[in-house]
């Protein structure tokens, strides 16, 4: 029978990386908790069409991209249901303000995220099929301040600092805006009207795109198209006086707190439901993958899956690619911390197994990470398996069970010592 492997696009994270992972999600925690975020889980998938009115049936994530099944009814009550696993979370945290009602508060919703999500691409480094997100949003009615600018920057002030507290060094924000639904309709018909001349000369997909929604020409990756696109109009020329006075604020306070941001007209992100501010955080050392994270307002994504005025800001950062970039900047990242495990305790004989687990459950409830061994492991296997993993080796025969005096060895010192049991807790945690 063929061996079955994680499928294309999937994989296994173990540990020492595992570690890592954990690192990086609990310095996000903490940092989003300064801010008063507080975490949001919502399902792994939705009904499709939340995400066809969300993120958009043109974009490349809804026409091709997505994990798409047709749920069998179980029962005469229920329905068959298009199903989708979520490639993306904001719209699941926008469905779940509107089913819960949470504007209803009055108060501005800071939620946080961090999970899988779903894109059938092809895979490359960087790039998988099942990725992790971590994300936030602010979301809430107008009086609530929702629309100000200064929540624009202040997500991306908390941005710059997660990064810095992550250790991740040489992040490039790119800002843009791409203004209200009016004004990118009004730039929709420019940039047709700029793309007929030059269609010929452009890739397939440029030339559809074109045609059913000639924003998404911006986002072309194919490098022969970069020349085209550069020349054509810009959407910053397209903005009414409220988006530009709007971005305007938003460069100000960024000013004043000191992080740094580099204009990109042509960052108008992958999904349908962004207005005004985009941005994108960038790092060189992800090479053809290099965005860390993406996002920007959505202030009309409420209304459009039914819900009431609820205009909001949001990203999500890509939690491999954090990983990947800080195992390139900071290669030992990639190794575990060898001899984690304060002690191994090696029982001398399987008489003794059921003593050893009684001493191993003593340190364990005494916050020591301890590695238990076997009696049937003759005494030169386990100090082989203990230097492999911890700092200390406890001996437990049936002497030292009588006495309550343990043996104890140092692998760095090579000291061997004698330790009555009531003071070894103390003596491992040093
Ligand atoms: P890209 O241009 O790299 O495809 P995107 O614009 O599709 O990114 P978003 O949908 O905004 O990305 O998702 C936010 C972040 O999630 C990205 O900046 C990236 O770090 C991460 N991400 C997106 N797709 C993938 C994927 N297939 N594998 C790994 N990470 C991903
Ligand atoms: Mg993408």
């Amino acid at each position: 029978m063929a061996t079955l492997k994680a499928v294309r696009g999937t994989r296994d994270l173990l540990p020492p990386e595992t570690e890592l992972w954990n690192r990086i999600e609990a310095t996000a925690r903490k940092v989003f908790a300064r801010y008063h975020f507080g975490e949001i889980r919502t399902p792994i998938f939705e009904d499709t069409g939340l995400f066809a009115r969300s993120v958009g049936e043109e974009t490349d994530i809804v026409s091709k991209e997505m994990y798409t099944w047709e749920d069998r009814a179980r029962a005469q009550s229920e329905k068959s249901q298009s199903l989708t696993l979520r490639p993306e979370n904001t719209a699941g945290v926008v469905r779940a303000y509107i089913e819960h009602k949470l504007g209803e508060s009055g108060l501005l919703q800071k939620l946080y995220y961090i999970g899988p999500q779903f894109r059938r691409e092809r895979p490359q480094k960087g790039r998988y099929r099942q990725f992790w997100q971590i994300g936030a949003e602010v979301i809430g009615p107008p009086s609530a301040g929702s629309e100000s600018p200064l929540r624009d920057a202040e997500v991306l002030e908390m941005l710059a600092t997660l990064l810095d507290e992550l250790h991740i060094e040489g992040w490039t924000l790119e800002l843009n805006s791409v203004g209200s639904s009016a004004d990118r309709a009004r730039y929709n018909d420019v940039l047709r009207a700029a793309l007929i001349p030059v269609a010929p000369r452009i890739c397939a997909d440029c030339q559809r795109r074109a045609v059913t929604n000639p924003l998404r020409v911006l986002d072309c990756k194919v490098h022969e198209d970069q020349a085209i696109i550069d020349s054509l109009p810009k959407i910053t020329d397209s903005l009414d006086q409220e988006s530009k006075d709007h971005f305007a604020a938003v460069t100000a306070a960024l000013d004043a707190a000191g992080v740094a941001y580099k204009l990109n007209p042509r960052l108008v992100r992958g999904l349908d439901y962004y207005t005004r501010t985009t941005f994108e955080f960038t790092h060189g050392g992800l090479g053809a993958q290099n965005a860390l994270l993406g996002g920007g307002r959505y202030d009309g994504l409420s209304e459009a899956i039914g819900g009431p005025k609820a205009p909001g800001i949001g990203f999500a950062m890509g939690l491999d690619r954090l990983v990947l970039t800080l195992q390139s900047t900071e290669p030992d990242q990639k190794a575990a911390a060898p001899r984690g495990v304060d002690a191994y305790i090696a029982p001398l004989g399987e008489k003794l197994n059921a003593a050893a687990l009684v001493l191993a459950r003593e340190l364990r409830r005494a916050g020591l990470s301890v590695e238990l061994g076997d009696g049937s492991f003759r005494l030169r296997k386990s100090f082989e398996a203990a230097d492999k993993v911890a700092r200390r080796i406890v001996i437990l025969g049936e002497d030292e069970l009588q006495s309550g005096i343990l043996t104890v060895k140092d692998f760095a010192s090579g000291v061997q010592t004698k330790v009555p049991r009531a003071k070894l807790a103390a003596m491992l945690a040093k």
